[in-house]
């Protein structure tokens, strides 16, 4: 089985439940909602046709919103054509609601005037265009164009050089936040993190609108800044997971930094239990064409042997012309970088970490151990949150982990984790019912055969005899009487 997942961005190219179907067959565990397009109306849509695709083929999926943040955006141009801006020309970014054109566009950052000052840096469409600010007053930045080129509406402004006076979450994250608790989704990810403070406000946000009786939709804090890649550490420490989002990165920092970033992002994650998804252009060139560039391959590869819980296909998925050939590609990647043990790698493994003095950590080392001795690598772990399958994942010991649990939403929460292939499953009163329940559970799902020993596990199931304890077990064996 695959260990390494597949979060595909939902868009006009995959939003039916016919095409969500088709990408769960071709191998997707996750889908992404990109709240920086289209409207309420498609994402509910999205969402809908997902969860309605997902239960048709009997399948644990993922469902991310991702928040737009305080992305800088130009506004509309006349007659919605683009415009050259040439190199050398002065070009305005105003407050002013006008409609663009080759001289002058608005943006909806209104605060930018007062941002920037004479020699501040603003790229914009992922740093394709590049101005210097020579200027401002009240409403516009008077700027030069250094680099030229043909300018699209709504595009993306950085100002990479620049302290932004904002705060993390705009009004329409907010109100997005709270359409995405009520759509009882599994993961949020905020964009343009910068420090630990924007984590907790979105977690603290979750907490309060939580209705899960076990668990929470996670936080995926996007580290796309400089700032961010600074404050990591405590990034890190304060959300649940985090995202490589490469583009505004590689914009926002530069290019030939991401992929040093890129691993450091991923051991730190990684180090300290939480979940990493790599993101942006990895199939980019199957946009347009039903093949990958072999530069794609080995990007992909590499991003899986670095540690990622899962890699992201974006406007491949979104809006290409070839959805299901990238996800089919991707897996195929995967699937092979796989093959390649993580010892031959030198992955770094929680063994060579410090000790923790945790008791998950205990449990999911000793299961580790436990499998290994006995040759086999497979864990099922009685998880009701999930937590505990998360933690087991994040040794990275090559294990693969059955994620049983009584709770649909831990179920699809655990899709897009790292070697954990959940399942449904009824708990019984007893260890022992619990114990065969477990087994028909996988026996059913075709992942053990009878008589073969596995390594069986729970975390806090208070009452239970099984209760924090990891052990060695054979499918079918009789339970001996106390
Ligand atoms: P985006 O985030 O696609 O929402 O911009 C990912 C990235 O910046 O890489
Ligand atoms: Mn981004």
């Amino acid at each position: 089985m695959r260990k390494a997942k597949i979060l595909a961005t939902l868009g006009p190219a995959s939003r039916t439940q016919p095409q969500i179907e088709a990408m769960l067959d071709a191998g997707i565990s996750a889908v992404r909602i990109n709240m920086s397009h289209g409207s309420r109306q498609e994402h509910l849509e999205a969402i809908a046709n997902a969860r309605a695709a997902a239960a048709k083929k009997k399948r644990a999926l993922s469902i991310l919103v991702d928040l737009a943040g305080p992305k800088i955006r130009t506004r509309n141009l006349k007659g919605h054509a683009p415009v050259e801006l040439k190199p050398g020309a002065s070009f305005i970014i105003t407050t002013r609601d006008i409609e663009g054109d080759a001289a002058e566009v608005s943006t909806n950052f209104s605060e930018l005037p007062s941002a920037v000052g004479p020699g501040t840096r603003i790229l914009i469409d992922d740093g394709s265009i590049e101005l210097r600010v020579e200027a401002t007053n009240e409403t516009d930045v008077i700027a030069k164009v250094v680099v030229g080129g043909w300018l699209n509406e709504r595009k993306g402004i950085n100002l990479p050089d620049t302290k932004l006076p904002i705060p993390s979450m705009t009004e329409k994250d907010h109100a997005d936040l709270e359409w995405a608790m009520g759509q009882n989704v599994d993961y949020v990810a905020l964009s343009f993190v910068r420090q630990a403070a924007d984590c907790h406000q979105v977690k603290d946000l979750i907490q309060k609108m939580n209705t899960r009786p076990t668990g929470r939709a996670l936080l995926v804090a996007k580290i796309e800044m400089a700032e961010a890649i600074k404050n990591l550490d405590e990034i890190v420490e304060a959300t649940d997971g985090v995202m490589v989002a490469r583009g505004d990165l590689g914009v926002e920092t530069s290019v030939e930094l991401v992929p040093i970033y890129q691993k450091q992002i991923i051991e730190k994650a990684i180090a300290n239990d939480k979940f990493v998804i790599t993101a942006t252009q990895m199939l980019q060139s199957m946009i347009d064409s039903p093949s990958p560039t072999r530069a794609e391959a080995s990007d992909i590869a590499n991003a899986v042997w670095d540690g990622s819980d899962a890699v992201m296909l974006s406007a491949e998925t979104a809006t290409g012309s070839y959805p299901l050939e990238a996800i089919g590609t991707m897996a195929r990647i995967i699937e092979a970088a796989e093959t390649v043990k993580p010892a031959q790698l030198r992955r770094p493994v929680k063994f060579s970490l410090p000790p923790t003095g945790r008791t998950s950590q205990a449990l999911c080392k000793a299961a580790a151990l436990a499998a290994k001795e006995i040759m086999t690598e497979k864990v099922a772990v009685f998880t009701e949150s999930g937590l505990m399958a998360r933690r087991l994942s994040s040794v990275r010991s090559g294990l693969l982990t059955f994620g049983l649990t009584s709770s649909r939403d831990a179920c699809n929460q655990l899709a897009l984790i790292w070697g954990v292939d959940p399942y449904m499953h009824e708990y019984g009163g007893s260890t022992k019912q619990m114990l065969r329940e477990g087994e028909k559970t996988l026996l059913k799902g075709g992942v053990v055969q009878s008589g073969e020993t596995i390594i069986m596990m729970a975390g806090r199931l208070s009452g239970l005899g099984l209760s924090s304890s990891v052990i060695v077990w054979t499918i079918g064996e009789e339970i001996p009487k106390k």
